[in-house]
């Protein structure tokens, strides 16, 4: 045992220290904690660059627990983190290294809760104080020698500190603070506002970089696809129904986009929330949480809500929009593949994102390959698979339990089993295309990969879902996943516009706009896309609707 954690024993961290970390399963310090924690323990001054997920919080909170004095019951440690998500993460990182060191506790002190209980833990002797800079000064507005004792201070994410603008902020914290103290900063970048800082508050710090990049994306195995901009849900849920995730993040660039897509998905059945910048911090941990134990397994998330997620349970990140720069699609795929895991990131890129993939790929000096939506026949199968998973524990003892009742049902509709199977198959898979046609109508059309060539390509059989503009011409407007088409025989010719039958779906049939899809008017007809799921009930609530005077008599439409 003990040469198998050979690697963190090296550093003669308090044995209390060591046997927690041992409990808490690691193995080999991390290339981040193994140059920084000597130098920590030793009381130098440090500027520590890596990547997220390498490992930095133990990289830190290790040294400084065994450089504290549990007999004194007063703040010794202060470290400072952009945002109450990781200040949280980081607290409760320290609690977990320091399970076995009696007398040592931890506070973390945030915005948004109150500041009484905050003080009193200070107060009451913790001696790590993990804080946001911003709630840390109003701290010290109130008691400007609340931190006299701290003789160790952490920047923590000291990068994403500036870019929240807590600059001013941790200028008052460096004044408040002992001169002499010890002082370690790290941080994923080091622009030239973080060397500034380091100049004027560090003294003679030693380096650490860690070059992760590479160590990062490795483990990650990434890939690209192309889709519209107006497909990417329908993208979503084709690549949903074949990946093999665990617990699966998806990053948008939008607020609306995190509500829209995360109830898409949820009206699929799976377990996903949205994860946003609007949403109450307490929501957002139960959120995270929800992740972590499985509750949840689709987070659909901005950039900035999901700043700092640490869930092991992550094997995939998408990115559905297009990250703002390199640094960020890193820092987004970071989110899976933690601890040496293996993950898997997947790009959604519109025609005209194509220059930033290129740029991405130049970035981290990787190729992000190319890979095609499954096609109809890899979604039969992952659907028939599933299914087929679903029967398979209820087979075994059903007939004992249903047998007569099947019999009787037989006997009293006076059909033959195979007919009576098919019915309950019908009413179990509740509407979902289980045949290749229906599941090629509705699979979303993705742009070719390589529009220049397209007309040499076009006769290719070898491509033939990129076979050109020719059949996306040709082609029938492609249906989302879970919407019917249904048609009016009203049209422009009846005075109708769109905007006339989507006032008149949306007060009659009760339903949200995001609801209703396309809506086409031609001449004499006009077509309408809505949620296959109680079609019928709407279609009889919309029985007596008129529209322009007439009735609207919606029914649904079939291609075939
Ligand atoms: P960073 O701050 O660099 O983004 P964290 O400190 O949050 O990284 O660590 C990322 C994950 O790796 C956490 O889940 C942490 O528990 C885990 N971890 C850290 N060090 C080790 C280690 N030596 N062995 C295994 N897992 C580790
Ligand atoms: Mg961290």
């Amino acid at each position: 045992m003990t040469q198998e954690f050979g690697g963190f024993a090296a550093f003669e961290l308090h044995p209390n220290i060591l046997a927690a970390v041992i409990a808490t399963g690691y193995e080999e310090p991390s290339a981040i904690q193994q140059q920084s924690i000597p130098i920590i323990m030793e009381g130098h001054d440090m500027i520590g660059q890596a990547q997220t997920g390498t490992g930095k919080t133990a990289a830190f909170a290790l040294p400084i627990l065994h450089r504290i004095d549990p007999a004194k019951r007063e703040p010794q440690a202060l470290i400072l983190a952009p945002t109450r998500e990781l200040a949280l993460q980081v607290a409760t990182a320290f609690e977990t290294y320091a399970k076995q060191m009696p007398g040592v506790t931890v506070v973390a002190v945030y915005g948004g809760a109150p500041m009484g209980p905050q003080l009193k833990a200070i107060r009451n002797g913790a001696q790590i104080v993990v804080a946001t800079p911003g709630r840390l000064c109003d701290h010290l507005r109130r008691d400007e020698k609340v931190l006299a004792t701290v003789n160790h201070l952490v920047l923590d994410e000291a990068d994403e500190m500036l870019k929240l603008g807590f600059m001013d902020d941790l200028e008052v914290i460096f004044k408040a603070l002992p001169p002499t103290r010890q002082t370690v900063l790290f941080s994923a970048t080091l622009p030239q506002s973080i060397r500034a800082i380091a100049e004027r508050h560090l003294r003679d710090p030693k380096h650490v970089k860690i070059q992760t990049k590479t160590q990062t994306v490795t483990a990650i195995e990434q890939a690209h696809l192309l889709v519209h901009a107006d497909q990417k849900t329908s993208a979503v849920l084709s690549l949903l129904e074949v990946e093999d995730f665990d617990a699966l993040i998806m990053f948008v660039r939008t607020k609306q986009a995190t509500l829209d897509l995360a109830s898409a998905l949820e009206a699929k059945g799976y377990k996903a929330a949205a994860l946003n910048g609007d949403i109450a911090q307490n929501q957002r941990e139960r959120v995270i949480e929800s992740l972590k134990d499985g509750r949840l397994d689709i987070v659909v998330a901005t950039d900035v809500a999901a700043r700092g997620l640490d869930v092991p349970r992550i094997t995939h990140v998408f990115n559905v929009d297009m990250p703002y720069d390199p640094e960020s699609y890193v820092h987004r795929i970071g989110r899976t593949g933690r601890a040496g895991r293996e993950g898997r990131a997947l790009l959604l890129v519109t025609p005209r994102e194509r220059r930033m993939l290129q740029v991405i790929e130049r970035v981290t000096g990787q190729k992000v390959a190319e890979v095609r939506l499954p096609d109809a026949q890899a979604v039969l199968d992952a659907r028939i698979k599933k299914l087929t998973n679903s029967l398979t524990p209820l087979v075994g003892d059903a007939e004992s339990t249903h047998g007569d009742l099947l019999d009787r049902l037989i006997a009293d509709i006076g059909c033959s089993p195979r007919a009576l199977a098919a019915a309950l198959l019908r009413k179990a898979t509740n509407g979902q295309a289980l045949t290749l046609a229906a599941i090629e109508r509705d699979r979303p059309l993705v742009p070719t990969s390589a529009p220049r060539e397209r007309s040499d390509r076009s006769s290719s059989s070898e491509r033939p879902e990129r076979s050109g503009a020719d059949r996306e011409r040709r082609a029938p407007v492609p249906l989302a996943e879970g919407r019917a088409r249904c048609r009016t025989a009203l049209g422009a010719r009846d005075g109708i516009a769109a905007k006339n039958l989507l006032g008149a779906i949306l007060n009659e049939g009760g339903l949200a706009r995001e609801a209703i899809g396309r809506i086409q008017v031609r001449d004499s007809f006009s077509l309408v896309e809505l949620p296959e799921d109680g079609l019928e009930r709407l279609l009889t609530k919309l029985k007596d609707t008129r529209v322009a005077g007439k009735q609207l008599k919606l029914r649904r439409y079939r291609e075939d």
